[in-house]
């Protein structure tokens, strides 16, 4: 007998933002019901969910709420507190586990359970002074990134350190918000890269191929697939991905970052329990979007083919680039997606699209 998730069930997915907001588009398309748990009313996934739980993501009565209402749980983003999910994970299934959110909310925790699973990342050391900081700087030869344990997005809460000794670092750590601290080797890369993987509640494995990534300011800007690489890096960068999903007994999608360095090696930056702004490419360029396999993975559906029918390249809109969109709508092979956000502030996603290079 199928175990799988009946059409007409309910999805709850914590986190109203664009991501949620495919997720649930998706979802309705294999024909579930969503309910978002989000504190910022009119928020993009509200827009196109059955219903929107406006509390916020540690309130108990909004997750009992949510554990009413759902069939099954997910979330949108990463730093969903690890309490919120345990606490459903009693009463409803929750997917991607918690454990995920416990591995990817916290840097150091991250990079020691990769290396615990053979992956290689930079080298690190954890700071939580300004003395570490030196120490550290000194190990890594002046070179390195100092970013924020927990709570790190889109380049935020990060500084770069390129050899300027290591005895003017005072203040530092209090000028990062006298929070935990992680000083990262400086990986001198090639290019970036990132594979979007799904494993199914069978144990089930598929993977995207590795999309090329460029960030400006610390956010991404395109995604290029194929990604210039070997094939055999690009095998082994979805062999590190599913070596990840089996690890943590993963169900649902995940994004895996990588650095293809200048000396050959492959290393983990970072990984996101969730479905990614990397994958977004899928919906254009694939039969079955990063999106739908998600939604596929946690109702135990099968997944779907992760088959490519064109080279693409997906490009971010961010602030005003969204008043390309009228532009970009009348070239051909462009797919355009738009979040639905009202105002366009600086830095703020509001959409993206795909330029589809057809060759098949
Ligand atoms: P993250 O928030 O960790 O994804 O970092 C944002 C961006 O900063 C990455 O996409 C890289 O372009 C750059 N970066 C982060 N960590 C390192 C590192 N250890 N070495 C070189 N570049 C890095």
């Amino acid at each position: 007998m199928s175990t799988a998730l009946p059409a007409g069930s309910t999805i709850g997915i914590i986190g109203g933002g664009q991501l949620g907001r495919m997720l649930a588009m998706a979802a309705a398309r294999l024909g579930y019901r969503t309910v978002v748990l989000e504190p910022q009313g009119d928020c993009p996934a509200a827009q196109v969910a059955n219903r929107q739980i406006i509390a916020a993501y540690d309130d108990a009565y909004g997750l009992a709420e949510l554990s009413r209402e759902s069939d099954v749980v997910t979330y949108e983003f990463e730093n969903v507190p690890v309490a919120s999910a345990k606490a459903l994970a009693a009463d409803v299934p929750v997917f991607p586990p918690a454990k995920a959110l416990e591995v990817s909310q916290d840097r150091v925790a991250e990079k020691a359970f990769l290396n615990g699973i053979g992956i290689s990342t930079a080298d690190y050391r954890p700071v939580d002074n300004d003395r570490q900081l030196t120490d550290a700087l000194k190990e890594f030869s002046g070179a390195g990134i100092l970013k924020t344990r927990r709570m790190g997005y889109d380049g935020k809460g990060q500084r770069a350190f390129d050899k300027i000794g290591g005895d003017d670092v005072s203040g530092t750590f209090a000028s990062m918000g006298a929070v935990p601290l992680i000083l990262e080797a400086f990986v001198a890369f090639e290019r970036e890269i990132s594979v979007i993987a799904a494993r199914g509640r069978d144990g089930s494995l598929a993977a995207y191929d590795p999309a090329e990534n460029i960030h400006r300011a610390g956010i991404l800007h395109t995604s290029t697939v194929p990604a210039k690489l070997k094939a055999a890096t690009a095998q082994a960068a979805r062999d590190a991905a599913f070596a990840i999903l089996e690890a943590l007994d993963y169900v649902g999608v995940i994004g895996v970052e990588f650095f293809a360095a200048k000396d050959g090696r492959l290393l983990v930056n970072e990984i996101a329990p969730r479905v990614h702004n990397s994958g977004h490419w899928t919906e254009a360029a694939c039969g079955i979007s990063q999106f739908e396999q998600h939604i596929r993975a946690i109702a135990g559906l099968p997944l779907g083919t992760t088959a490519r029918h064109s080279n693409c390249v997906m490009e971010n809109l961010i602030g005003n680039d969204v008043a390309r969109a009228e532009a970009l709508l009348a070239e051909p092979d462009v797919v355009l997606h738009l979040y639905g956000k009202a105002e366009a502030r600086a830095g703020r996603k509001m959409g993206h699209f795909t330029r589809l290079k057809r060759r098949r």
